[in-house]
């Protein structure tokens, strides 16, 4: 017995998006003539993180946040700078910038053989759409769902049932969720009735009231994962 359908999570699982994130900002901010710093960096970081934790929550759609982070960011920071034009810099330097994790590819083409394979994305359909093109994923997944793009997102049922109407409606049981988020990847996953696989690269504490299936700590540990004996 083993996972036939697999769904994966992008940014922070696949994708390195400390490395686009950092490089789409720096741009951003150039675009807008406001010099970098580990403070601005730091600040946005956290009017970040909030709102994303909002539209998981439903408060908050993808969109939203495009321009609301730097108005907030540029409000609190008393800096006179267009947070509109910061935001379409951003978005652009989202899609343009970073790069798949080294050994992501290779572990894609190995679990993708004889298995159907979904992307499920909280993100803003352009930058996704972007990075997608770009590193050519299309060829890997059956079905590609964008929170930004469908106005529902992880940890919601709702983004689970349009996957899997996509996928051809797969059994519950034959499906894992695999992706570096507690709070939206395991949560969603969980509360949908299918297995989970973490990936914990930071070493992070694991979360006790999550009953996560399954915990790797690199890439290349998921081909084991999928034809685990216990299974
Ligand atoms: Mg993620």
């Amino acid at each position: 017995m083993t996972y036939s359908t697999l769904l994966f999570d992008l940014d922070f699982t696949l994708f390195d998006s400390d490395v686009s994130e950092d490089q789409a900002f720096r741009y951003a901010l150039a675009d807008v003539d406001v010099p970098w710093s580990t403070q601005i960096v730091e600040v946005y970081a956290e009017i970040n993180g909030g709102l994303w934790k909002a539209v998981e929550r439903g408060e908050l759609t993808p969109l939203d946040v495009r321009t609301t982070r730097f108005e907030m960011l540029f409000d609190q920071l008393s800096i006179d700078a267009d947070p509109v034009a910061a935001a379409d810099a951003y978005v652009y330097g989202m899609g343009a910038f970073g790069d798949l994790y080294p050994d992501a590819r290779g572990m894609l083409e190995d679990v993708g053989t004889g298995r159907a394979m979904g992307l499920v994305t909280n993100g803003i359909g352009e930058v996704q759409r972007a990075r997608i093109d770009r590193l050519d994923l299309e060829r890997h997944f059956a079905a590609i769902v964008i929170s930004g793009e469908e106005g529902v997102a992880k940890p919601g049922a709702e983004i689970f049932d349009r996957t899997f109407a996509r996928l051809g409606h797969p059994e519950r049981t034959s499906v894992l969720m695999i992706g570096d988020s507690l709070s939206s990847d395991m949560a969603g996953g969980i509360a949908y009735g299918i297995d989970t696989c973490w990936f914990n690269r930071d070493g992070r504490a694991p979360a006790s009231d999550l009953p996560i299936s399954h915990t790797v700590t690199a890439l290349n540990q998921i081909p084991a994962v999928l034809t685990d004996p216990r299974r």
